[in-house]
């Protein structure tokens, strides 16, 4: 529970995503990230539940790296659970595997349909059809905490912004305690979320899903990370970048003034997707002195 008094605290929160490794190499790198974030005391970690790869070895390579977490850091984990593809039976199962291996806490999640996010929806025999109903699952079976998605910019087949808002506030209502947000690049996407989130009655902690533009990341899936268009001021600044470290350079200035006025605008914390590497999401928190680059509070305005 303790990461879940930070983010209802305000403190704020930080938290880093990482994605599971599929061989020993990857699992070793993953080890080194998570260890050279460690310094920053995050509040929790959490793993990604891989949208591709059969149901077996995303299932394996999630409990692998939540097992290797534990042993690499003491911050909380956080189970990225999708219920894309498998039997409510087999959910029920896989709550217990993932809180016997050392999960403290899940993000209860649909997954995408494996055409991607815009395809029909088929659930799964037996199984289920949107997070909401995933939420009351493990919330039946465990007191841990759950967290759900939430869209900035609206999930790509939602009715529209309004329905989106309600949709997380059934979560809310389904026992979900706290939001992650898609990435996003502009505050303001995050403070409309929020409103919208508030006025449909839901008013969990959403915490804002960051993801700092390196030279590593690939630029033309950063708009489909953020299910919206990139701001044209950041657009700009890209396109200028000759290089990849130019290009890093003016990822992370960005960076550090949107979690800036996130932060002062009342965000409860900040989600590092650490796709791009360790370095960046350590740059950005080192600028702006976050948790253990130094004890600190909110900015000031
Ligand atoms: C922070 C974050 C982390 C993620 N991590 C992963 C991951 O690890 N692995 C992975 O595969 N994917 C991940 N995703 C992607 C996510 O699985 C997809 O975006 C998926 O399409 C939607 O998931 P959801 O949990 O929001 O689903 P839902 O809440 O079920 O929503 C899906 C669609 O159904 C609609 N809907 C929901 N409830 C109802 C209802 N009661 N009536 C009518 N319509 C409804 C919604 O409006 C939406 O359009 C992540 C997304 C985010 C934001």
């Amino acid at each position: 529970m303790g990461f879940l008094n930070a983010i209802r605290a305000g403190a704020p929160s930080l938290s880093f995503e990482f994605t599971p490794a599929r061989d020993a190499a990857g699992a070793e790198a993953l080890a080194e990230r998570a260890a050279r974030l460690e310094s920053l005391a995050p509040d929790f970690v959490s793993v990604t539940y891989g949208a591709a790869g059969n149901t077996a070895d995303r299932l394996d390579n999630s409990i692998r790296a939540t097992a290797l977490l534990a042993r690499a850091t003491p911050a909380a984990r956080l189970a990225h659970l999708t219920l894309a593809g498998h039997s409510r039976a087999e959910l029920e199962q896989i709550v217990a595997r993932f809180l016997a291996t050392g999960a403290e806490g899940f993000l209860a999640l649909r997954g995408d349909p494996p055409d991607g996010p815009t395809a029909p929806w088929r659930a799964a025999p037996g199984g289920l059809t949107h997070a909401f109903e995933l939420v009351r699952l493990i919330r039946a079976l465990s007191p841990a905490p759950i967290g759900v998605a939430a869209f900035p910019h609206g999930h790509p087949s939602a009715e529209s912004l309004e329905h989106d808002a309600a949709v997380l506030a059934l979560k809310q209502r389904s026992g979900a305690d706290f939001a992650v947000s898609q990435v996003l690049f502009e505050a303001e996407a995050y403070f409309r979320l929020r409103d919208r989130a508030a006025t449909a009655g839901a008013d969990l902690p959403i915490i804002p899903g960051i993801m700092p533009i390196t030279g590593s990341v690939r630029l033309d899936r950063v708009e489909t990370f953020s299910g919206g268009p990139l701001p044209p001021a950041l657009s700009e600044r890209v396109a200028a970048a000759a290089s990849g470290d130019e290009l890093s350079r003016a990822g992370l200035e960005w960076s550090v003034e949107l979690v800036r006025d996130l932060l002062v605008g009342g965000a409860p914390g900040v989600h590092f997707y650490t796709v791009g590497g360790a370095q960046a999401t350590e740059a950005v928190c080192h600028a702006l002195e976050l948790k253990g680059a130094r004890q600190l509070g909110r900015p000031q305005p």
